[in-house]
Parts: C-alpha cells; structure tokens; sequence
C-alpha cells in the first residue's frame, strides 16, 4: 500500500503543512501565519495541532505515514535537525524542531533547507523528473537555489547548503546582507526589484513588470537588469556543475516565465563549452506546492530503493 507523509514548509510570514500522497499530490493543506516572534514552542504546537486535524480529517486515505518532512528557510542543520534562522524567523536559533514532532507522532522527522526540499520535490515529482544533475533556482522575495545529483543534495562543509543566491553578478551592484554586492539575489529577487521599484512609484514587483510592459522607460530598465543578471546567474551555474536541466520556480518566476526563460536559453545557445542545446530550461510544476510537496518527498526518498 503506497504510503503518505505530512510536508511542513515554514517561512518568514507563513507556515504551510500538507498531507501529500506518494504520487505527490497533496491531499489536504492548512496555512499558518508563522509569528515566529511569538516562541519557537508555540509555532510547534500550533504545527502540531495543524498535523493532528490534517491526520483526522484524511485517516480515511489508504496508506501508512512514512514521516513528516520539514522544509525550513534557512540556515538549517539538517544533520542535527537545527534551525539556525534568527534573520528571518526572529529567535529561532538553535531550535529542535524534530524531537519535539518525532516523539508527539511517533514518525521518522526530517528537516532540510526549504529550496532543497522544493528542488528534491521537483526532481521527484515536477518539471525535475529524470533530469540529472538538476540545477533548481527559486526567485520569490529572496533567491535560492540547490543542486540534485543522483538523487541526493549537493552538499558544502558540515553538510551545509549551497547558497547560489550569493553569487556575484555585478561588481558594483547593490550592497547585499550577505557581505557582498551585486550578488544575484541583490539584483533580481522580489525585495530587490520592489526596492528598485520604489523611486518610480511602483509598489511592488508586479507593478514594475506592468510598467515595463506599458512602456515606461525607468521600469523597462529594472526588468533588463534583473533578466541581465539572471541570464548571467544561470550561465554561470550551468558552467560550474553542467546539470541536465534547469528547473525555475518562486513567484518572480511563476509570473514571469515566458520572459525569463527564453533569454536564458538564447544565451545557452551560444554556449561552447558543452552542447549548447543539452540543457534544457523548465518551469517548476509543483508552484505554490513546491514547499509542502518537496517537504513531504524527504520523508519518501528515506523509504530504501525499489520499495
Ligand atoms: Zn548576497
């Protein structure tokens, strides 16, 4: 009997959890304002409160629980099972988050960086499906990124997580929290396209792809430097761990695709250090389920192969 698992995705502003089945449709959803401030125990009870209505509420679904996945803006040690985020999710450093869900369910617990568990739920279940390596970038308000080879997470020193949202674009660009400037994130997340967006008027990054599209000059040139800098981000990437494919998610992406990708590919095109044509460019399938979706997938790629 194929199984099910619980995909928690935790955020700075929301918390989302899901009962996904083993195709990776998610059966059930609840979102949570995540209130980080509020104590790191509370958010735990108030997710297990989420996981005890979620687990009622589709007991009648054939299929065990495998476990419950865990997809955490980072820094995370996945190792130890740490959330080390005082950044974004203001006090949580150093909080357990699998002890306190493993002993209340009884359930193998795990706990990744959000865009690796959204990059292994596209490689499972989305527009990532027997692409390897696979390269994942996320725009939303920030930039992410990870990189799936052979099925397991391309991993740096202690096992921590690739940041490809740092790496320099620019050399003069805008000053970045991460010691750098010009960095991709800096040039083309949400926060930096809303930022540029300010001294036109424009509100958020919504407004200035309208405006650009409507013709205004000032927005035209945001938009032609975050596409510059995303063009040269995944080139870059590409160069340096040649993955089968690119999967593009995140909400710069989900509404902006058709402009995005076909830049990227024409400069692929050109490429002479591989076959310019071997890799392919793809939008993230999953969407706003990535999070709760490639949550739940750590739980099922624990399961031993062949099962
Ligand atoms: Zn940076």
């Amino acid at each position: 009997m194929p199984g099910k698992a619980i995909g928690i995705d935790i955020g700075g502003s929301k918390m989302a959890v899901a009962a996904v089945d083993s195709e990776g449709k998610v059966i059930h959803q609840v979102v949570l304002a995540t209130e980080a401030g509020k104590g790191f125990s509370r958010a735990v009870n108030r997710l297990s409160e989420a996981i005890d209505g979620i687990m009622a509420r589709v007991s009648s679904v054939p299929g065990d629980w495998e476990g419950i996945g865990v997809g955490c803006a980072g820094p995370v040690d996945p190792e130890q099972g740490l959330i080390h985020n005082p950044f974004t999710l203001t006090g949580w450093d150093c909080c357990d988050i699998i002890t306190p869900l493993r002993e209340r369910f009884g359930l193998p617990v795990f706990l990744e960086n959000d865009v690796d568990a959204a990059a292994l739920g596209e490689w499972r279940f989305g527009a990532g499906k027997r692409l390897n390596p696979m390269l994942m970038l996320m725009f939303g308000t920030g930039v992410g990124g990870a990189v799936i080879r052979d099925g397991a997470f391309y991993r740096g020193f202690k096992g921590g997580h690739p940041e490809l949202g740092h790496i320099s674009i620019v050399p003069d660009g805008p000053e970045c929290y991460c010691g750098m400037r010009g960095c991709l994130e800096s040039m083309a997340s949400g926060n930096a396209i809303a930022r540029a967006g300010i001294g036109i008027g424009c509100v958020d990054p919504s407004a200035v792809f309208a405006a650009a599209q409507n013709g205004n000059a000032a927005a035209s040139k945001i938009v032609d430097q975050a596409l510059r800098a995303v063009v040269i981000g995944v080139w870059s990437l590409c160069h340096t761990f040649l993955p089968q494919g690119v999967v593009l998610g995140g909400g710069i992406m989900e509404a902006r695709y058709d402009l995005f990708a076909p830049a990227i590919e024409r400069q692929l095109s050109h490429a002479t250090q591989f076959a310019p044509s071997s890799i392919t460019v793809a939008r993230s399938t999953l969407g706003g389920n990535s999070g709760t979706v490639g949550a739940a997938s750590l739980a099922f790629a624990a399961r031993p192969p062949g099962q």
